[in-house]
């Protein structure tokens, strides 16, 4: 497996998959006590089967269960932790510090408040059950490649579970709650691991909001940043000690432990997220003691690839984007791919879409025809730029 892994060019989704109209809905029912466990799990399986097929088809070197169990990418967890209940923005919004603001940029934004979910956290927390074996325990049986598994990482779910008039009760202030929110993540991640998982993934999105939020000095929605305006510097100083923390110990063995970052994947109108290039970041990301980020590339929003070269870690350079209609090219990829390898080995570099195709149940970026003629615009550069080697 981990001779797989360290091939240069290694294909591997980010995490999520467009689910079918039927999962949906299944997902509104089950979210809403109206479907039970065992019809749930029949309709997600043959979803997952079928996420599986599409990636293996596409020629992925690595795939993922495509999320399809999960309602989105964050809020799953609420049904796997002690101590964190599952809320609509909907519901969330009278406890919010600053709720009008917030009201008017969903309103601009056309998010669905009553559809989009959170976890809170509202007791102690910990692990009733593993977050993601059971995830790992089907795709086991269903196909042989390496598995990658995505979870929110300890920032983003820190600071999405901290709802200070719920949490407070229990833990004086978020810094208490990411004690448990490391210790959370340090025992599932030794468990995927142990299971056999090629790639463990951490989702970070909200590292970016942090900066660029902050930079264009107008607020934006990203789900997990839903009250605070901090100081740039000192939260992300906060964000890496903190994914440090939980990845101590648990990196550079025959799993990969990978930092995803992107820009939110809300909307597929480019102009209202998050732009900017990774200058600003690159200080901060250089310092995460993981073995791979994952990072967007392929949207003009994210800047020249560049400055990636001053990254010490393996990179997972985003070559597609899940949010447009057009298919790219793999020529033009794997000319911009080459062009980077005058700033990082081949061995280093690994391709990806530039987030998932379906981060939000709700909210599918693609539909699965475009989705799965993306992936394979990112295998046929694959085979081109190994072809070169
Ligand atoms: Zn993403």
């Amino acid at each position: 497996m981990s001779e797989t892994l360290s091939s240069p060019y290694l294909c591997a989704p980010v995490g999520s998959w467009p689910r079918p109209p039927e999962l949906v809905r299944a997902v509104r029912e089950r979210r809403r006590g109206r479907l039970d466990p065992d019809s749930f799990r029949r309709l997600a399986d043959d979803a997952v089967r079928a996420a599986v097929a599409a990636q293996e088809a596409a020629g992925l070197d690595v795939i993922t269960d495509g999320e399809q169990r999960r309602d989105n990418f964050l809020a799953f967890v609420a049904e796997k932790l002690e101590g964190v209940t599952m809320m609509t923005v909907a519901e969330l919004l009278p406890y919010l510090e600053d709720k009008a603001a917030f009201e008017e940029v969903l309103g601009t934004l056309d998010v669905p408040a009553f559809s989009l979910t959170n976890p809170v956290a509202v007791g102690p927390v910990r692990r009733r059950q593993s977050l993601a074996g059971d995830e790992v325990e089907f795709l086991r049986h269903i196909t042989d490649r390496p598995i990658k598994v995505a979870l929110p990482g300890p920032y983003l779910l820190t600071r999405a579970m901290w709802v200070e008039s719920l949490s407070q009760p229990t833990y004086r202030d978020r810094e208490a709650l990411a004690e448990d929110v490391i210790r959370v993540l340090r025992e599932e991640i030794a468990e995927l691991q142990a299971k056999g998982v090629a790639i463990v993934q951490l989702d970070e999105p909200i590292f970016t909001e942090v900066v660029f939020t902050q930079r264009h000095a107008h607020r934006t929605f990203m789900c997990g940043a839903l009250t605070q305006r901090l100081e740039a510097e000192a939260e992300l100083t906060w964000a890496v000690e903190v994914v440090n923390r939980t990845a101590a110990g648990l990196t550079g063995g025959a799993s990969w432990l990978a930092v995803h970052i992107c820009r939110g994947n809300w909307s597929t109108r480019e102009e209202l997220l998050l732009r900017g290039d990774w200058s600003p970041l690159i200080p901060h990301l250089k310092r995460l003691e993981v073995d791979q980020l994952v990072l967007e590339c392929a949207t003009d929003r994210a800047g020249s690839w560049e400055i990636l070269g001053q990254l010490p870690q393996r990179l997972g350079i985003g070559v597609v984007n899940p949010r447009t209609a057009a298919v790219e090219d793999p020529e033009a990829i794997a000319n911009r791919v080459r062009a980077l390898t005058q700033f990082v080995p081949p061995e280093r570099i690994a391709l990806n879409p530039d987030c998932g195709f379906g981060t939000f149940a709700e909210r599918p970026m693609n539909d699965l025809q475009v989705a799965t003629a993306k992936l394979r615009a990112m295998t046929a550069a694959r085979d081109r730029l190994a072809a070169g080697l």
